[in-house]
């Protein structure tokens, strides 16, 4: 790289700017150009650092009369050089959240656009299932259920394959091929159980969504909730039971095998993190109070480095308190389990029949009535249509005509 070339292009971009006026000139990533300067040792990257300061010239230079308007976006203001924010450059900050309920709808109303759509298909309903993704899962979103029709030969994107195409998005893709002993099987399906029915029964958990024992991911199995509206913040209540659920799953396995497994070490991990956040973060322990004991990051003489706030004493405290919290949940959860053995067998067992359960089902097995009849179907995997395909052709007299298939635009 030739130290200077980023400056001239941005005094050959202003100036065009100028010429175009009226015009917007867009800078995507900020981040990359604009990174605080000045840290670490030997004096950080030249070249970046020379780029930026042509930035800041050009953009001091500039009247607001001229007609050109500048913007740019990033991922992390918070690694911004302080002088790029100050009035006169870019001084007013939009920040763009996820979008809400409307937000998706006009999102999946977009890329639909150039999709066949069922008669079946509801955008706001798709949109009301979807709380937390961003512009780019939607497209992803569509653009697989699109795949899905086209891989079952559909002319048309009917609403199960947005449904499919949501557990894909959400979840990872199944594996059906993965090899997984009868014994593995019936570990997983009550661990996944145990998961479902402590979160059914504690009162302020999301609903579940979906269980599976397909594998899918890295994952061997896959409890699914999904909260019923867009949600800001969390309850303590809420974290409390998300952690109970969490540790659920490892909780069914030792109840009903007395065995320990590694299938777990996930659950740990988010159950632990939520546990120091309610400490460190949110002040939701009544012993270590209001305060936030997040470790900041700090930009010195040798660069960046993590310091904290609070003395060993007190660090040693958090351990103790998010210990605490997780032994709290912990047991009970437990409680949960040991009472309602029953229904976790049911759920265990239906799910070793039908390996994924919606949420119409699990409310059946709650309330001891009979099983509705599957609603997920299996879509062939790329192997078997091919084989299928092939199958065809061998008996068919006629080469069959290639059909055309929905493109997901
Ligand atoms: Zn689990």
């Amino acid at each position: 790289m030739f130290v200077g070339v980023g400056a001239s292009r941005v005094r050959d971009l202003f100036e065009q700017g100028k010429k175009h006026a009226p015009c917007i000139i867009f800078i995507d990533e900020i981040d990359a150009v604009g990174r605080h300067r000045g840290s670490g040792l030997g004096g950080g990257h030249d070249e970046r650092e020379q780029t930026l300061n042509q930035l800041l010239v050009e953009m001091d230079g500039f009247e607001s009369s001229e007609g050109v308007i500048i913007i740019a976006a990033t991922n992390r203001p918070d690694v911004l050089d302080p002088a790029i924010l100050r009035p006169g450059r870019f001084d007013r900050r939009i920040i763009v959240p996820r979008p809400d309920l409307n937000g998706r709808q006009g999102i999946l109303a977009v890329h639909t656009r150039r999709v066949p759509l069922g008669d079946d298909v509801q955008l706001d309903i798709i949109a009301r299932g979807t709380p937390g993704f961003s512009g780019a899962d939607l497209e992803n979103l569509v653009n697989e259920a699109a795949l899905l029709a086209a891989r079952q030969d559909k002319d048309l994107v009917s609403m199960a394959d947005f449904e499919m195409a949501k557990d894909k998005v959400m979840m990872g893709s199944e594996r059906r091929s993965m090899v997984i002993s009868e014994h593995e099987r019936k570990t997983t399906a009550y661990h996944e159980a145990g998961h479902t029915l402590v979160a059914w029964m504690l009162p302020n958990h999301d609903p579940i969504h979906k269980v599976t024992i397909i594998p899918r991911g890295p994952a061997l199995g896959l409890t699914m909730a999904l909260p019923e509206e867009d949600r800001q913040s969390y309850s303590a209540e809420w974290v409390r039971d998300r952690i109970a659920m969490a540790l659920g799953g490892r909780l069914a396995e030792e109840v009903v095998f007395g065995q320990l497994t590694t299938g777990a070490a996930d659950d740990f991990k988010k159950a632990t993190q939520l546990a120091r956040s309610m400490v460190t973060e949110w002040g939701m322990s009544t012993s270590l109070g209001p305060l936030s004991y997040v470790e900041k990051e700090e930009s010195g003489f040798l660069g960046q480095s993590y310091h904290k706030d609070y003395s060993e004493q007190t660090a040693k405290e958090i351990d103790d308190e998010v210990r605490r919290i997780i032994n709290t949940q912990y047991d009970r959860a437990k409680t949960v389990i040991e009472e309602h053995r029953e229904k976790l067998d049911s759920i265990a067992e239906a799910l070793l029949e039908r390996e994924t359960l919606g949420r119409e089902e699990i409310e059946a097995i709650m309330s001891g009535k009979d099983l509705p009849p599957p609603v997920i179907v299996s879509v062939p995997t790329y192997a078997e249509k091919r084989r299928e395909n092939e199958e065809k052709r061998k008996g068919a007299i006629f080469q069959p005509r290639p059909r055309e298939v929905p493109s997901a635009g």
